[in-house]
Order: structure tokens, then sequence, then C-alpha cells
């Protein structure tokens, strides 16, 4: 009952952050999963059917202009820049993360020629690992990549670019991005920071900070869909001197001039390449009025409170049934999900989502769960807590299981 009311008090003092009657979510389901896919909010929908029906059906064509899908990249832009402390006109919706970040990542190189280092943290989320690899190869740079804990210390002039990712997919630890950009523009390097679990989640102030360089993703806790377009931030002072390196005609200053040389764009549309994916960049741009009226201070702040409350439960009831907590402990530098370890991970996030409580699985032993506070809230936690307690007393899980492969 104690419980019970924690949870109680909770969902009552963020009441002005709940937004789940916005959302589609099915009966019986308790959504842990926002952080990896969000939940689709009845604006998607709207979102999709409007452009199918009344502009793609009706106007063909025309709604390039009549619908002004030319600029739904800037427009979907401009909500998410509002999202991550960014001005009006320095955010586009395109392509992919690893996308966005191999464009940003060229970018910053070219206006760093000189020096030999890309710093990065070696237990950062693979694709970036992958992409900034790949564009240290191809402009013959170092790939220094270090524990967190020794960032600081490898800051130097050699440095380039310091690239990381703010909030941490596993233990949802967040790196303290006013710090190390500080650092960073000490010693003279760049930053690019990536936003996929921070955007939509807890609040930022990408432009009060002087970060040069932004990508993230679209369909975690942006709710955009499966697939959603992401989206990349570049500091105004850049983009005059930091050209992408995918020349296409949608970064051009005019592409329908259908001119034989590349002019590029002179504002953050010079980060885009080509045709922009309507539909999918319909019902991102739909979702995203949910945030409308939403103080992203106090959305975090509900997570915050959910994970404590989840942390406090848990030490005193699954610590004892063979888990151990995963997650960042301290509320100052958390994102906004939590995770467990047990060595029957995979069979128990398993049953937990035949029960109806979705969450996910990260090798090789983590079960994670995301707050999503526009549409989950502490009794979300309380369900969650009590389906382990049960599934660890009833044994209710099969170690039988094989692994299927899992976005
Ligand atoms: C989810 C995620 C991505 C996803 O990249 P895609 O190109 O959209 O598949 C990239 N980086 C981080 C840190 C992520 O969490």
């Amino acid at each position: 009952m104690h419980w019970e009311a924690r949870a109680r008090a909770i969902d009552d003092e963020y009441a002005d952050v709940d937004r789940r009657a916005a959302f589609a979510l099915p009966a019986g389901v308790t959504y842990l999963d926002g952080n990896s896919l969000g939940a689709m909010p009845d604006a998607a929908r709207a979102a999709i059917e409007h452009a199918t029906s009344l502009e793609w059906g009706v106007d063909l064509i025309r709604a390039w202009n009549s619908a002004d899908w030319l600029h739904l990249p800037q427009r979907t832009g401009d909500r998410i820049a509002s999202l991550i402390g960014a001005a009006p006109g320095t955010v586009v919706a395109c392509d992919s993360t690893s996308i966005n970040l191999y464009k940003v990542m060229h970018a910053a190189l070219r206006l760093r020629a000189e020096r030999t280092k890309v710093l990065t943290d070696v237990d950062n989320f693979p694709t970036d690992l992958y992409i900034v690899d790949g564009v240290c190869a191809e402009r013959r740079r170092e790939v220094r990549a270090v524990t967190r804990d020794r960032m600081l210390a490898e800051l130097d002039s050699s440095v380039a670019v310091l690239t990381l990712t703010h909030v941490d997919y596993r233990t949802s630890e967040m790196a303290d991005m006013r710090a190390l950009t500080e650092a960073a523009h000490a010693v003279g390097a760049l930053v690019v920071w990536d936003l996929a679990h921070s955007a939509g989640a807890v609040a930022l102030d990408v432009e009060g900070l002087d970060v040069d360089f932004a990508v993230g993703c679209g369909y975690k806790f942006l709710n955009g869909g499966p697939g959603a377009p992401a989206f990349v931030y570049v500091a105004p002072r850049h983009i005059s001197e930091a050209p992408q390196p995918m020349e296409g005609w949608m970064g051009h200053a005019e592409p329908f001039a259908f001119s034989r040389d590349y002019v590029p764009a002179p504002d953050v549309g010079q980060f885009l390449v080509g045709t922009p994916p309507v539909l999918a960049l319909s019902a991102l741009h739909g979702s995203l009025s949910v945030f409308d009226g939403i103080d992203m201070r106090r959305l975090h702040g509900k997570s915050l409170a959910m994970a404590d409350l989840f942390h406090e439960y848990a030490e005193a009831a699954l610590v004892t049934r063979g888990f151990t907590i995963y997650s960042h402990r301290d509320a100052a530098s958390r994102g906004s999900h939590v995770a467990l370890a047990h060595p029957d991970g995979y069979a128990i996030v398993q049953a937990l989502i035949a029960r109806g409580v979705i969450g996910d699985f990260r090798r090789p032993n983590v079960l994670r769960f995301g707050f999503a506070p526009l549409y989950n809230g502490a009794r979300d936690v309380l369900t969650l807590v009590e389906a382990l307690i049960h599934i660890i007393d009833a044994r209710a899980f099969d170690t039988g299981l094989g692994e299927a492969a899992v976005v």
C-alpha cells in the first residue's frame, strides 16, 4: 500500500504532463519501450490520413506546393528545435540518425582539417562507433575510443571532434553536456552530440551550451513511428564553412533551378540530400503536436520520480530475487529509462511480454524499461515490479527459449 500511495502522489503531482489520452495504447498492455519505439499518438494517424486522403489523393503532385511538402523537413525540424533548445531554422528532419551522424562528422572534420583524432566513448551505441570508424578511415583520422571517465583527460589539441551519445542506451547515465562541450571548446575541438535517447525525454539547451552539431532519433521519445526520419542540428556559425559530404539536389540552394553545378543552401537545409519521405515526415510532424504546452523539465522530472520509485521498489523486492540494478542511480544525471540485470534476463523479458508488460532485453543480461511520461505513469512502475515478483516467485519463465533477434 505504501508503494501505491507513492505512485498516486507522483501521478497527481505531474498531472500537467500527462498526455495518455492523446495516444493509442491497447488495453491490457503496459508499454515500457518508448525509448525504442514510441507509442502512436492519435495525431500521427490523423496526419497520415490527411496526407494521403487530402494531399496525395487529391492534390497529387501539386501538394509539393499546396501542402508545402517541400519544406516538411524544415517545418518538422522547427518543432524538434523547440524541444532541444535550438532556434527555429537550425534543425531539419531527414534520413536516419546513422546517416545524419555521417554527414555531420564529415562536416565537423572539414572544419578541423589540421587535427588528427576523433575522441569518443568506447561504450557508445554501436552504429555511432561504426559510422565514426568509417568517416575516420575515409578522412585518415585516428579514432580514440575511451571510457567516459577518461574523456576529459584525453581532450587535447590533437582532438578534432568529440562525439558522444548524451544518454547511455543501457545504463541511462546522462553525460554532462555542458562540462564536456566547454572542455572540448577549450582545446579547440568541436562537439557532435547524439541525442537519440534524450530528445523528447529530457530538457536540452543545445544553443545555450554552444553545441556545434547534434543528431537524434525520430522514432524513440519523439513518437514519430517505426523508422521515422531522424534530425540534425547545426550551429548557424558552421553552416557556410562546413559543407556536408552528400551533395544532393534537396540540399541545393535552388533544387528546381536544375542547374549543372551544386550550390549548397545557405541554411541547415544544406544537410538534406534527396526527396523527403512525405508520409513518414507527416506522421512525425503530427506526432510532435503532443508536446504542445509541455514543459520538458517537468516531463523529465516525472520520469525521474518514476525511476526513483522503481529503484527503491527494486531494491526492496527484486534484489533478493536475483536481480541487480543496472541503471544509473543518481537522478541528477539520468535519462528516462531504467535497467536491471539478471542471468535469465531474456527469458524473464519474454515472460513479461506474455503478461502484457513490454520492455526489452539487451545482451548479455540487461532488462530495459523506458519511461515515457507523456503516456506512462507511476502506476506502470508498480505493474512492472509486481509482474517481476510474480514471474520469479512462480518461476513463470522459460529458460529454454532461443533468443530471437530483437530491435
Ligand atoms: C537508436 C539509436 C540510433 C539509431 O540510428 P538509426 O540510424 O536511426 O538506426 C543511433 N544512435 C543511438 C545512440 C541510438 O540510441
